[in-house]
């Protein structure tokens, strides 16, 4: 697929460089995730775009955990990003940390005060913001504006030694208070905070703040590309102008669209309240946007790394349909998954003239869609089965071509059978269901010359195993629930999850591997859940077979 597209705007700009020459044809990208969640399927985007590009272009890419918000991080996340990574197929040249580099950027800071271009401000937070004007009003200045730089230094000294208590100081750069981009109007560069760091301990009680630390790492990972997404462009000029003041490698800024889904959330301060507020199971519950909640779904990598082609890289942010990434893993599942047969409500089946105790053995092929099948399974086969209760119809509707009073069908994987009666119980449900079966269509020599329209799948009841199946939907009921009225909250989907607590699988599922994509036939892709016992499997969907959702609409 990526040979037949055109270039994105990031391959031209690359090509561009490489063709002049540009840092001697080296390509170097990194993927930055703050270590304070799990990724989520925009940083999927990202990871593809940052890893792909360099990898497309013989260059290489560095996985640096920007942690330098101490409060937030934990080591938790930086295992599971590690592992989401490699999951997605990717491999990272280095393996950094921001918090590396305190004591470059500590340097780098003492280098701008001696420049007389930062200063230490003693003003609140509240002070700050009010002097810093708006868009249309210059800012004033503080009066600590004009300390000397021998003070700054003394002070900064102190602000690092401990001294001082959080918030009582701030680094900030000397750059312009009238500048029209607030950003370059006199930014934070250092802020007091005594909080323990997962990697530098207690090493440290004032930390860099991103526009100080992200550029300024890149720098010293000679880093070529710097891809990140939209809401960094009015960053870019500070990011330059540390770049340039303190003389450091080349490090260029690319901006793209934040990728977006529609019926869910994508932040991982949204999707960690979800998580402690025990709206979902963990950051891995199948219905989160997670790629562990994904991976425990039954998504693959390739079907994620598709998506993400099949996306682009877009200049303006848009909403994408979630129905796009159920067409990746349905396209990638058709080719891979291995058929089986469950019922997930079933009714009894009787064949009046198979003989009873009989069992014999049919044949089914793991997967249809390749040459040789990937192998077969034998499926049980006797008198007495389970079907699904909405393939049969007391009075069966015009073009019903499955099970009904004097009706033909054919059993996946074996006969042809017609009903001949049905029985009902006290409360009127249909409790079974006589046929006949017709000896010469067994399925592979079939004599019979009767053509049926119709094929239902089944489980033989003797021997049958059961097994929990989740059912799950998009987890909110509106499609941007972070643009509603209130909390985001109020417009998770109830019916996210529905559980089919003892469908009957066919014997051999209980063989079933984790981390293998399985079609019920007829039903949709399943994969085994981690909560699976071997007395207890439980199966999570992945997908439906056709987009439900959209039929549902259609029909209005
Ligand atoms: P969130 O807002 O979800 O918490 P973040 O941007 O704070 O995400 P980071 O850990 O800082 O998360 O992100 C690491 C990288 O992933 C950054 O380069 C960021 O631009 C990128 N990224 C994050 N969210 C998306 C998204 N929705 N689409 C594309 N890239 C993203
Ligand atoms: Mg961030």
């Amino acid at each position: 697929m990526s040979e037949e597209r055109s270039l994105n705007f990031l391959e031209e700009i690359i090509e561009e460089d490489l063709s002049n020459g540009k840092h001697g044809g080296r390509i170097l990208t990194r993927f930055p995730p703050e270590p304070n969640g799990y990724l989520h399927i925009g940083h999927a985007k990202s990871i593809c775009l940052n890893f792909g590009i360099a990898r497309k272009y013989n260059g290489k890419t560095n996985l640096r955990f920007d942690d330098t918000n101490p409060s937030t991080e934990d080591v938790e996340y930086v295992d599971s990003i590690r592992e989401d990574i490699k999951w997605l197929g990717f491999e990272w040249e280095k393996e950094l940390y921001s918090s590396d580099y305190f004591d470059k950027l500590y340097d780098f800071a003492m280098s701008l005060i001696r420049m007389g271009l930062a200063y230490v401000d003693d003003s609140t937070a509240e002070e700050i913001a009010a002097a810093k004007g708006s868009p249309t009003e210059p800012g004033r200045p503080t009066p600590y504006r004009s300390r000397s730089i021998e003070e700054n230094i003394a002070l900064f000294e102190e602000m690092k030694s401990g001294k001082y208590p959080d918030g009582a100081k701030v680094l900030r750069a000397k750059i312009d208070l009238a500048s029209p981009n607030m950003h370059l109007r006199d930014p934070l560069m250092y802020r007091i905070k005594h909080a323990h760091h997962h990697r530098t301990g207690d090493k440290w009680c004032i930390y860099p703040m991103y526009d100080f630390a992200h550029g300024q790492s890149d720098a010293i990972e000679e880093i070529t590309h710097s891809i990140c997404t939209l809401e960094f462009v009015p960053h870019r000029p500070l990011y330059e102008w540390f770049i340039e003041h303190l003389n450091l490698f080349p490090s260029r800024q690319y901006e793209f669209a934040r990728l977006n889904i529609n019926y869910t959330v994508m932040s991982k301060r949204k999707l960690l309240q979800l998580v402690n507020e025990k709206y979902v199971t963990g950051w891995d519950d199948p219905r989160m946007p997670t790629i562990s909640g994904l991976r425990r779904r039954g998504y693959t990598p390739l079907s994620i790394r598709n998506f993400a082609e099949r996306i682009g890289v877009a200049k303006r942010e848009n909403l994408i349909d979630l129905s796009l990434l159920e067409f990746c893993i349905r396209e990638d599942l058709n080719k891979t998954a291995w058929r089986r047969m469950v019922v997930m409500d079933p009714v009894k089946l009787i064949i009046s003239n198979y003989p009873e105790g009989q069992i014999e053995l049919m044949e089914g092929e793991n997967n249809p869609e390749v040459e040789g099948g990937e192998g077969s399974r034998t499926i049980p086969f006797s008198s007495e089965l389970w079907i699904e209760r909405d393939d049969f119809m007391e009075e069966p509707a015009k073009k019903y071509f499955r099970l009904g009073p004097g009706l033909m069908v054919r059993l996946k994987h074996a006969y042809i059978i017609q009903c001949e009666r049905f029985v009902k119980d006290e409360t009127g449900k249909i409790s079974e269901i006589y046929c006949t079966y017709i000896p010469e269509s067994r399925s592979g020599s079939d004599t019979s010359g009767i053509n049926v329209k119709g094929t239902i799948h089944w489980v033989s009841a003797a021997g049958a195993k059961t097994a929990e199946i989740r059912l799950y939907d998009r987890l909110f009921r509106v499609e941007d629930p972070s643009n509603e009225e209130g909390d985001f909250k109020e417009y998770i989907n109830p019916d996210s999850l529905s559980v089919i607590s003892s469908a009957i699988i066919e014997p051999d599922l209980i063989n079933a591997e984790q981390g293998r994509g399985y079609q019920f036939i007829r039903k949709g892709y399943f994969t085994l859940d981690v909560d699976s016992s071997p007395e207890k499997p439980v199966f999570n969907r992945t997908v439906t077979l056709k987009d439900a959702w959209a039929r549902e609409v259609k029909k209005g």
